[in-house]
């Protein structure tokens, strides 16, 4: 049912959707999805050319093509995909020239893995309360702290954590062989995601692995923001999408009454609502994404407009999928019980609908004022 995406993109965002439309038939032989992933040569867009990546610089909207595709199919591979962006962004943006060559073509092949290591067990949205630490000793840099719900712990080969450094926050790159890095998985949430507690005791790590500048971790976690914030979207659109086509399939195919589910009361006008919805969302994403490939900072509010609207689409698409499938809506193991499970994190990571409602609304009061 991919014709419902009929926005017009540009030649080589509809290449790339060819990619991963061919990546996930692919991924039904392949189990293996990292192999899979890096055969597809996907992952090259999460880095810029000069490092081994496709694209002259980390492109948002090819990086949302790309997860609306892949997020339709599988969670597990759409967060393999993206992470290796949201890991490894700050460092293609300010890291040191050897933390770059040695980190991110690996990124680009997936001979590494990425992680971005921000939340801590009593921090999330309120990032400013952070108590990792970064502390330089000599040639040294020592990380202290306890990083909580890292996508890719345990798998990563490198973690962009965001530490306090003296009054201000800083980033470093640590290695996940560093001595004193230790990472358990005590939590599983109801989505298969790849989730770990990651513990720095003492942690050292070279002076060159700071990324960016003493001072500006915040800046640069801005900066990864600006630019996947609406990949969440893509992915969100890719989810809904999936769910009101297994909707369509399964209410044209059974009937009740001596006539299809899908010509019954309201389940019409509610498939029509999806619908609707979902190319309301899809018509902000990609704009939205294509104006964060332009400049990703300048437009951040509509990349957050489109993570907040696609997302909660999701939520209501998914939930209007399982109500006119009725018992069959509900079954373990089903596809909708996965794009169920798979919706409802996406409207609480990568800043909560409410906190960005809330940074949304004083911005506009502040355009408001005299
Ligand atoms: C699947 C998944 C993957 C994740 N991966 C990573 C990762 O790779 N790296 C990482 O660092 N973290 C990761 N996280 C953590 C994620 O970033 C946090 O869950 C998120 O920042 C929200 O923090 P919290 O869960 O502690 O909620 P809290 O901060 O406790 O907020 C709870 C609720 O309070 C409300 N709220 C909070 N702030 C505001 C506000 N300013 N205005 C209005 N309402 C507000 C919202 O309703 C929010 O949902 C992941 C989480 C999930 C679920």
């Amino acid at each position: 049912m991919q014709e419902f995406g009929s926005f017009e993109l540009p030649s080589r965002y509809l290449e790339l959707q060819a990619e991963a439309r061919a990546l996930v038939v692919s991924v039904t032989l392949e189990p293996d999805m990292r192999r899979a992933l890096r055969d597809s040569g996907l992952a090259t867009v999460t880095v810029s050319r000069e490092y081994g990546g496709r694209f002259e610089s980390v492109d948002s909207l090819a990086v949302t093509v790309v997860r609306e595709v892949l997020a339709g199919v599988s969670g597990h591979l759409d967060s393999l995909f993206a992470m290796q962006g949201i890991g490894s962004f700050a460092v293609t943006a300010a890291g040191g020239e050897a933390v770059r060559k040695r980190w991110l073509p690996a990124v680009a092949s997936l001979d590494a893995i990425a992680a971005l290591a921000l939340t801590e067990p009593d921090v999330g949205s309120d990032l400013k309360s952070i108590t990792t630490t970064l502390t330089p000793d000599g040639d040294d840099l020592v990380v202290n702290g306890h990083k909580s719900f890292i996508t890719n712990a345990g798998d990563a080969d490198f973690y962009t954590v965001l530490c306090r450094e003296g009054e201000g926050y800083s980033l470093v790159l640590v290695p996940a062989d560093a001595p004193g890095l230790s990472v358990t998985r005590p939590h599983q949430i109801i989505a298969p995601h790849v989730l770990g507690d990651v513990v720095f005791d003492g942690v050292r790590v070279p002076l060159g692995h700071r990324v960016g500048e003493p001072g500006q971790g915040f800046s640069l976690v801005l900066a990864t923001l600006a630019t996947f914030r609406v990949s969440v979207a893509g992915a969100a659109v890719g989810v809904a999408q999936a769910a009101l086509d297994e909707a369509v399939r399964h209410t044209t195919s059974r009937e009740q009454f001596g006539m299809p589910l899908a010509r019954l009361g309201p389940v019409p006008s509610l498939l029509a609502l999806s619908w609707t919805e979902i190319e309301m969302a899809r018509s902000l994403t990609y704009r939205a994404a294509a104006a964060a490939a332009r400049d990703p900072r300048a437009n951040l509010h509509l990349s957050s407009m489109a993570k907040v609207g696609a997302t909660e689409v999701a939520g209501r698409v998914v939930d209007r999928a399982v109500q006119v499938m009725g018992r069959f809506g509900l079954l373990c193991g089903s596809l909708i019980e996965r794009l169920y499970r798979e919706a409802r994190p996406m409207r609480i990571y990568e800043g909560s609908t409410e906190a960005i409602l809330d940074s949304l609304a004083r911005q506009l009061i502040k355009r408001g004022e005299p």
